[in-house]
């Protein structure tokens, strides 16, 4: 039999006092905290209760007009662009030194903030948020141009120059390192930075803000707006003053930023989108390996990655052992405060992330799914979700083609290597797919066939620093991290001079 979560015995437990207390809630603008121009607040609320953690100041388009001039003044007339490489690198490095310093507050604050379990934030985001800004302070000071052969007696160089204020918007589902892989290369190549932080999660973002100015970044060189999309989001992509746009989140309000940015000053932007990411476990798999990898894929973060393997497809002579064993699996996930210790997973994010959540469970019951598992909230307050399994589901049900963004899997059955090529392909979405086999021709054909930003083989959710990630198709526009994302935050710029005495050509 399985294992049903209990809800009363949940409920009757008390929430664990945040080990943090909020330290920031007004923007961040030229160094300083201010309120929000209208004086407005939001409120950010706890997602293991829905009660208030904070109000937030309220950031909104005159609040983006303030940041962005900010940031255009530190960049056209500060000495950030200016300084020597290798201060800007020491000063990258500063800051992450004083990340790793305050490891444990950070933590806190983004576990409360989002509900993801407090021991991740501590031991692998905050960690690797260092790690980043580390790993771009190595690049500060290796930036260089070429020289470049001419067809004439010309002297030609290229410089690769800062490409000026940079907005950059993230959402809410790893609040800490979306601001490291947006935030990091484009210091590290001496940018300005307006930077909106996601309204379910601003918390953590005014936090090591404010450390970087104690490492010494200079004024008006990262500034942060708290607020919501269509108001602070919608102004800093179409502002005439933002020379480059980074986005992270729905492929819809990707949509809208591009249009925006188009629209106003042609800005370039790079877009880090949704994904329906297939985890494709073949015949000769170790099913027990499989499973736990599998169960990772989907359940990391609480279902809220835009990589999330959520199209689990199993080789039919496999099928029925897998099914089974993800079953157990998935009733077995620790589910509770994240700030207890051993829990593996906590509330999603908000009411609306919670609703939309089980508005799919509904619909893959109804559509004919069987659900082995789960399927219901956990628990009577707060966002939390029960770890559901659905098993027999065809691609054309909605929770096999849509974003559900939560702690759901579907679990979809395959023949043969062809079969499972084209309808992983069959998608919109094509961010990053797993590959679970023995095989090295099996693994070799779907790692070119798949189409997708990121292959995974026999692994799943590696995000060291110098590995790129992006996506093709309607998962986004560039990639971040490695040594691809410099690029997005330089110009170019060919520079030809005569050569009175050229001695040769
Ligand atoms: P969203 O795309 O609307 O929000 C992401 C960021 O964009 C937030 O900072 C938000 O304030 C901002 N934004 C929203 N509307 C904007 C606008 N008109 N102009 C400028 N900025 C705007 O995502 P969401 O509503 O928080 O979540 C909806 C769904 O998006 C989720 O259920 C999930 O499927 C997906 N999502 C994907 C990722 C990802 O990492 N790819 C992250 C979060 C959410």
């Amino acid at each position: 039999g399985i294992h049903r979560y209990n809800s009363t015995a949940a409920a009757a437990e008390e929430p664990i006092t945040p080990p943090v207390t909020v330290p920031h809630t007004q923007l961040l603008i030229n160094g300083k905290f201010v309120d929000a121009a209208s004086g407005r607040t939001f409120q950010t609320l706890d997602p293991r209760t829905g009660e208030l953690i904070a109000n937030v100041a309220e950031g909104d388009a005159e609040d983006v007009n303030r940041a962005v001039a900010a940031a255009r003044k530190a960049f056209d007339e500060g000495p950030w662009p200016r300084l020597p490489a290798f201060e800007r690198q020491k000063i990258l490095l500063k800051c992450a030194d004083l990340v790793d310093k305050h490891n444990d507050e950070i933590a806190a604050l983004e576990t409360w903030d989002n509900g993801k379990p407090y021991e991740q934030a501590a031991k692998v985001e905050v960690p690797m948020f260092a790690r980043l800004f580390r790993y771009y302070a190595g690049w500060a000071d290796k930036i260089h141009g070429l020289t470049v052969p001419a067809d004439g007696p010309y002297h030609v160089q290229t410089l690769h120059e800062p490409i000026g204020v940079a907005g950059q918007i993230i959402p809410w589902n790893f609040p800490l390192l979306m601001f490291a892989w947006k935030v990091g290369p484009a210091l590290a190549t001496g940018n300005t930075i307006v930077l909106k932080t996601a309204e379910q999660t601003p918390l953590s973002a005014l936090y090591v803000a404010r450390l970087f100015h104690e490492a010494g970044l200079p004024e008006g060189v990262l500034n942060i707006i708290s607020g919501f999309g269509p108001t602070a989001g919608a102004a800093l992509a179409s502002h005439m003053d933002v020379d480059k746009l980074a986005f992270t989140g729905s492929t819809e309000t990707g949509k809208i930023v591009l249009e925006l940015g188009a629209k106003s000053n042609l800005k370039p932007v790079t877009l880090e989108l949704g994904g329906k990411s297939p985890f494709i476990v073949c015949e000769d798999a170790d099913v027990d390996q499989a499973v736990e990898l599998a169960h990772f894929a989907l359940f990391f973060n609480q279902g809220q990655c835009c990589c999330a393997g959520s199209r689990t497809f199993v080789h039919e002579k496999v099928y029925d052992e897998f099914v089974e064993k993800a079953k157990v699996r998935a009733s077995r996930r620790s589910v509770g405060d994240p700030f207890k210790a051993g829990i593996e997973q906590g509330p999603q994010v908000d009411s609306e992330q919670f609703e939309k959540i089980l508005k799919y469970i509904r619909s893959g019951v109804e559509c004919g799914a069987t659900l082995e598992t789960g399927g219901e909230r956990f628990g009577s307050k707060g966002y939390y979700v029960q770890p559901t399994v659905f098993s027999n589901v065809k691609d054309d049900m909605l929770i096999a083609k849509d974003e559900i963004f939560g702690p759901v899997q579907s679990i979809l059955k395959f023949k043969d290597l062809n079969e499972v090529i084209k309808r992983s392909n069959a998608t919109r979405y094509g961010l990053a797919a797993g590959v679970f086999t023995q095989n090295i021709d099996t693994a070799n054909t779907l790692i070119r066939a798949l189409r997708v930003g990121t292959v995974w083989v026999n692994t799943f959710d590696i995000f060291d620093a110098a590995i790129p990630f992006g996506g093709y198709k309607m998962s986004g526009h560039g990639r971040e991290k490695g040594i691809y994302s410099l690029s997005n935050y330089l110009q170019v710029k060919a520079v030809v001079t005569p050569l009175k005495n050229p001695a040769w050509l």
